[in-house]
């Protein structure tokens, strides 16, 4: 029976829930014995209320993506204007619009080097699935087709089509298909002295390097990393690590996506995380803060040099396009939500404010007794949890830790995220770019209250 009432109790919806919906990433079997945690129903600035009228600080932008915290004006007007002046328009069959065009050119403005030219699709999968699409297709045009491997890092999260999952590194997220996707390699992270030819390291045959060596750089289409691995465990790499991947896959001719999906438009405290290492991949794939998570998109950016050498090759038609792609309403968020940004300096704020929040993970690491490696860079930041942190012994499985101390966040009004792959118990903090240090200092405080009241239940 369709419910016709303008208001829906709490109760009502939970059940509903219940009945009807299938959740995305979800513990199934909980959302059916209980039905969901919290019902959201509206959110301003870093705050986001549920039904029952509970604010919480959003300490992780949702899923890293509401980078300009929540009841923008500005954005929802740039929806709205879009929509009664040109709701939708497809640029299929080399049609265009305005606001697709104008995203094009300033998103090629913002972004490094030469990464000049735009694909547009719904979200990061979709941009990592079309950027495995293209290097293929650019390798079969080129008369290379056995070129077609793609090699990623253990760890990663690329997404959930069938592409993007067979690239994934956690291992979790591959349990729902008996077979992943042919062609597809993982390496280990970070093993810069491998990738700049160490064969002595014993896990030399599982870098990047020693993969493309035991394959032959023939069959390699391309290397994919996040620059700053999120889901995985907001894992960022060494110094001179991004420059060898670089220097390697020009070595052997392969091409260097790296999926800016979490780390772009600010997060990390410069507009993409390759900036920090001043690399420049030969495609960038970037979603969730293009349009700071009010509407659906991503793209896929490319150098000029590489969307001119498909067209040298072939006068076919590029075969690969979604009916969303260039959806005017999401370009036209995507303008505002960068020229927020840019007003705003949230680039910078993202910095500055990250030192503090850099500064309150490590006075937890020093204050508690089960707190380790501390990291931040920007606004994106973890601390992992031991039983024993000075003799690296871990929680058991069992004892759910990072998800105990991130319930007990919550208790206190903190949303924060635990990311648990991989045998790792970290707690994810990657609050709004508007965040203040005050704000970083709150959220801390709540999360050091939280680990004292974890602390007392199991030390
Ligand atoms: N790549 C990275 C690095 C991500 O963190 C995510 C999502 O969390 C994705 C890709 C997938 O993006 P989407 O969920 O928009 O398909």
């Amino acid at each position: 029976k369709q419910i016709t009432e303008n208001k829906v109790s709490p109760e009502q919806l939970q059940k509903l829930d219940k009945k009807h919906f299938l959740h995305p990433t979800t513990p199934l079997p909980l959302q059916q014995a209980d039905g969901p945690a919290v019902i959201f129903e509206k959110g301003k600035g870093i705050h986001i209320t549920d039904v029952h009228g509970v604010e919480y600080i959003d300490g992780v932008s949702s899923l890293w993506n509401v980078n300009l915290g929540y009841g923008r004006q500005e954005l929802a007007d740039a929806a709205s204007e879009q929509m009664m002046k040109l709701a939708y328009a497809s640029s299929f069959f080399n049609n265009s619009h305005e606001v697709v065009i104008r995203l094009s050119e300033k998103l090629a403005s913002i972004a490094p080097g030469d990464l000049n030219v735009s694909f547009f699709t719904s979200g990061g999968s979709e941009s990592n699935e079309s950027a495995f699409k293209i290097v293929r297709h650019y390798w079969k045009l080129k008369g290379q087709p056995k070129r077609r491997k793609i090699i990623s890092l253990d760890l990663s999260y690329h997404g959930v089509t069938m592409g993007a999952t067979s690239a994934t590194g956690v291992p979790e997220f591959k349990k729902m298909i008996t077979a992943i996707a042919p062609d597809f390699l993982h390496a280990i992270p970070y093993k810069t002295n491998c990738e700049l030819g160490d064969k002595n390291d014993p896990d030399y045959d599982r870098s990047f390097r020693g993969i493309i060596e035991k394959e032959g750089s023939e069959n390699i289409a391309a290397i994919i990393l996040e620059p700053i691995q999120g889901v995985g465990g907001v894992n960022i790499p060494p110094e001179g690590y991004l420059k060898a991947v670089r220097d390697l896959c020009d070595e052997f001719g392969i091409f260097m996506i790296t999926d800016e999906v979490i780390t772009g438009f600010g997060r990390t405290g410069k507009m993409f995380g390759v900036n920090h290492w001043n690399v420049v991949p030969d495609i960038m794939c970037v979603a969730k803060g293009i349009t700071s998570g009010y509407i659906q998109l991503g793209a896929v950016m490319m150098t000029e040099k590489l969307r001119d050498e498909l067209n040298r090759m072939s006068d076919d038609v590029f075969y690969h396009g979604f009916t969303y792609s260039g959806h005017p309403t999401a370009c036209a968020v995507a303008l505002k939500t960068i020229e927020i940004i840019e007003n705003e300096g949230l680039v910078d704020n993202a910095r500055i404010v990250g030192e503090e929040l850099l500064k309150g993970l490590n006075h937890l690491e020093q204050k508690h007794k089960i707190t380790a490696k501390p990291r931040a860079i920007g606004l994106m930041g973890a601390i992992e949890l031991f039983r024993d942190p000075e003799q690296s012994i871990p929680f058991s499985p069992t004892e759910f830790a990072a998800l105990a101390v991130v319930e007990e966040c919550a208790k206190r009004n903190l949303i924060l995220r635990p990311l648990t792959f991989g045998g790792m118990n970290a707690v994810a903090i990657a609050p709004p770019l508007i965040s203040t240090k005050q704000d970083i200092e709150k959220m801390i405080d709540i999360l050091s209250d939280s680990i004292s009241a974890y602390e007392k239940q199991v030390l």
